[in-house]
């Protein structure tokens, strides 16, 4: 490898390269087109291979170019501003001192292909977000050789996979200076070399077994991303978990919060647990405890095929060197991957674990945590009410500067908060000042972009499969930039449905050749190597594609990856999400396209669920009550085409006088102001900030001072009252009256027994909500505490303030300072034969 020799005057080029901050800084960009645009485009706009391949010459030229080397200092300028400037974290006062975010990909730009799909995309704007906000985090994940793969589709339009070696020397990544992490693999000791990534202010560290002191098999872990089998993903996330713990020590960092961003990363906790038995001398329950306390849990997906499994037999032989560590039995730990009441050699649950491990979890979008709590995890909590399960929701957000066109992002910025690109502002009432034509006018500037983008795309297609003669005039026309554009792209996982408009052929040829409202499409997704189903939709979509008539106004874009995403967030004039409800936990594509100026029309899944708002956008009902599944598919394409048919094609194309379509100007503004202020990824963090990292550094802080003094006695505390639980009962629950008129109160009363528990272990609480039909259970239940009379009894005033039917009881749940919620012990004591519970 030679690399380059850069001259003095342009050395910060090297500086600006080696910080991804350029894959959102356009100035950055700007500057490394100047130093060679055909270069630039041919290194797929990756600076480290550009510098890599520029000859010495052109750099010397640059070197001697005043005006080239005012801008470098210019552009070296605001990356320092960037790196050392107050930003919003440094304006709290915070017990948050670092935070290590774990995940199994990060999507922070095309030249580093460590992503396939939202939850990593996720990922790379939750560092670049991090970063805006001057919050003290860094991330870990692992390097594969080969990452995601590239797709390419045969002449029948099935989908093959491609996987291009990663080239460290051309990717912007450092080692860390000769720094390796071991971890035991069932026995065998398996090397990992660390990678730094700078994310703006954040590092990234990636682990990569690749080395030549592992053994074959040890220099696989890393090769692909989600490829292999059962065992080997095994030892990617054990790499991941136990060896990212170990790397960030051996990197000097000592966060007090770890994040996992999904199930894989989730062996962090053991990792940590470990260290707390054998070199903090903590008993196992003990660790337990304190590592809980600084650990969230995020879970991603409510299918259940994206939780990954492991069989007893794979946990026994990787594991068994940690359970002799902690002192503990295979049994103890596989339960920490089961539900309550699961078999002893079911697999073990990553999901499960993750939240045992965790005092904090949330999942990504209100729907979805609603769903994760009443359903997918309900098992893990059976005794507590749906509400009460103790996960959260953060809603993800997107990356302003990532992902809104710089001609947006000018706009906006002559009608909002200065902070809106990167704190983020509630204000976005000033949208609402911006002119037509001027909103038409960035919103035709995207569409142009888009359409010269997909006429590229195609043509590169053609020349690969040996077609450019034949189909290069057809490329040139497709697609009009003038045209309503519909924009679909994300994985093709069955159940996001890709093909729901090709149900009905016809109808949708209507759509696509309407005489006076005509609107076209633009496809784009990968389905996962080993889903020959998700293949099977993309080869239909293809063929349906390549119909001579239809050619020219619906596409499907091959290698679906960051730049095509942006290309189509930025250029599409409605974006369309049809999943079979609540599937999505929340999809992020749609807020892309939003705060470009598209309009979002979409099942009323994720966060659409959460912010469609009647009047920003059209929300497609959906048929959840309907159990035959081509049915509903059916009557959900009927609302989905009525909603296009009738309001989307038509008011796009309202225009008398050829004048911007002012009523689809109003929606686009409405849909920017309500939408706005929530979508962005400084919103998200924020949250996570204040909602989760600090009260979780705190916890964490207080449970691990004075030689974990907090953390072992909550432990003890818990096994007292795990054992003296049977003994608790309410007797009786008796109200004052059977009828009141609303307005007045009722006076509860309940005779509890505590067994060997004292009061200062429980709370008695009043339990009050509707009752279900004629004499069901309370439904929408609310809780006030009842106060201790003497003698076992409990009392509680209630005011009753509507008419109706209303029913009470009393119940008893555990009570502790150090205790997040009492769902965690998952005890709750009713009465027996009393009113119906919640
Ligand atoms: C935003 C994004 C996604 C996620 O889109 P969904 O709507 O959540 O499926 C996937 N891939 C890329 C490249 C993205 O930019």
């Amino acid at each position: 490898m030679v690399r380059p020799h850069l001259p003095a005057a342009v050395a910060s080029l090297a500086r600006l390269a080696g910080n991804l901050r350029w894959s959102w800084d356009e100035g950055t960009r700007d500057l490394f087109r100047a130093v060679d645009a055909d270069r630039w485009r041919q290194c797929q706009r990756n600076p480290v291979a550009l510098l890599s391949s520029v000859p010495q010459a052109r750099l010397e030229e640059l070197a001697a170019d005043a005006g080239f080397v005012a801008a470098l200092a210019e552009v070296t300028a605001g990356l320092d501003a960037e790196l050392g400037e107050d930003r919003w974290f440094q304006a709290r006062s915070s017990p948050l001192r670092e935070v290590a975010y774990f995940s199994p990909e990060f999507g922070i730009s095309a030249a580093l292909p460590q992503y396939s799909g939202g939850l990593g995309v996720l990922a790379g704007d939750h560092l670049k977000a991090a970063s805006d906000l001057g919050v003290p985090l860094v991330g870990v994940g692992l390097l594969y050789r080969h990452g995601y793969f590239s797709q390419v589709l045969d002449g029948d339009g099935w989908q093959t996979e491609r996987y291009p070696t990663l080239d460290p020397e051309l990717t912007p990544i450092t080692p860390c200076d000769g720094l390796t992490v071991t971890i035991d693999l069932a026995g065998r000791t398996v090397a990992a070399r660390v990678w730094r990534a700078q994310v703006g202010r954040v590092a990234l560290y990636l682990m990569d077994s690749d080395l030549e002191v592992n053994d074959a098999a040890g220099r696989t872990v890393t090769d692909r991303l989600y490829g292999g089998d059962t065992e080997h993903r095994l030892a990617q996330e054990i790499l991941l978990g136990v060896g990212g713990v170990r790397a960030l020590r051996a990197l000097g960092h000592d966060p007090q919060v770890f994040h996992s961003n999904e199930g894989h990363a989730g062996f962090l906790g053991l990792e940590n647990i470990r260290r707390h038995v054998e070199e903090l001398g903590l008993a196992f329950p003990e660790a337990v405890e304190a590592v809980r306390a600084g650990t969230l849990f995020t879970t991603h997906t409510p299918v259940p095929a994206g939780i990954d499994r492991f069989p007893r037999e794979l946990m026994a032989r990787y594991f068994g060197s940690w359970c002799t560590a902690c002192k503990i039995t295979l049994d103890e730990l596989m339960s920490l991957g089961h539900e309550p009441g699961e078999a002893p050699d079911a697999p073990f649950n990553m999901a499960v674990m993750g939240l045992r491990l965790s005092a904090w979890a949330n999942g990504v979008s209100r729907l979805h945590a609603a769903v994760s709590r009443s359903v997918v995890f309900a098992g893990l909590w059976p005794e507590v009410p749906d509400g009460e399960r103790p996960i959260s929701h953060v809603t993800n957000g997107v990356h302003v500067r990532s992902w809104v066109a710089p001609a947006m992002r000018e706009l906006l910025d002559r009608h909002l908060d200065a902070e809106w690109q990167r704190a983020g502002t509630d204000r976005w009432d000033g949208i609402h000042a911006i002119g037509d034509d001027e909103l038409w006018s960035v919103r035709e500037r995207g569409a142009e972009a888009l359409v010269a983008f997909v006429r590229q795309r195609l043509r590169g297609g053609a020349e690969r499969r040996g077609l450019a003669g034949l189909e290069a005039a057809w490329c040139d026309e497709v697609l009009d930039p003038h045209l309503c554009t519909i924009g679909f792209s994300r994985r093709f996982a069955a159940y996001k449905r890709a093909t729901l408009l090709l149900s009905q052929p016809e109808r949708l040829r209507s759509l696509l050749l309407h005489p006076h409202h005509p609107v076209q499409m633009v496809f784009a997704g990968k389905a996962h190597p080993a889903d020959d189903n998700g293949k099977s939709i993309i080869q239909k979509l293809v063929r349906f594609c390549r119909d001579p008539e239809l050619r020219h106004r619906i596409v499907f874009l091959e290698d679906y990856d960051i730049d095509v995403a942006r290309a189509l967030y930025q250029g599409a004039d409605v974006w369309l999400n049809n999943p079979r409800r609540p599937l999505e936990a929340c999809g992020t594509s749609g807020e892309k396209a939003a705060l470009n100026g598209a309009l979002n029309c979409s099942i009323l899944d994720g966060w659409w669920d959460e912010c469609y708002d009647g009047t920003n956008g059209w929300g497609v009902p959906s048929a959840e009550a309907q159990e035959d599944l081509d049915r509903r598919d059916e009557l959900e394409a009927n609302a989905l085409f009525a909603i296009l048919e009738a309001q989307v094609a038509p008011l796009f194309a309202e225009r008398p006088d050829g004048r911007p379509p002012g009523p689809w100007l109003a929606r686009v503004r409405a849909s920017l102001a309500s939408l706005g202020p929530f979508v962005p990824a400084a919103r998200m963090v924020r949250q996570y900030v204040a909602d989760l990292y600090e009260p979780a550094a705190q916890r964490r802080d207080d449970l691990a001072a004075d030689d974990h003094a907090r953390a072992r006695d909550l432990s003890r505390w818990q096994a007292r009252v795990a054992r003296h639980w049977h003994e608790v009962g309410v007797a009786a629950v008796e109200a004052d009256a059977d009828a009141v008129d609303a307005g007045e109160t009722v006076r509860v009363t309940a005779e509890i027994t505590l067994g060997g528990l004292g009061p200062e272990d429980v709370e008695v609480q009043l339990v009050h909500g509707d009752i279900e039909g004629g004499g069901g259970a309370i439904v929408d239940h609310a809780v006030e505490p009842m106060a201790p009379m003497g003698g076992g009894t409990y009392a509680a005033t209630l005011r009753c303030a509507e008419a109706g039917r209303r029913g009470i009881t009393a119940r008893v749940v555990p009570r502790h300072p150090d205790l997040v919620t009492f769902a965690h012990l998952g005890l709750v004591a009713l009465p027996p034969d009393g009113p119906p519970g919640p």
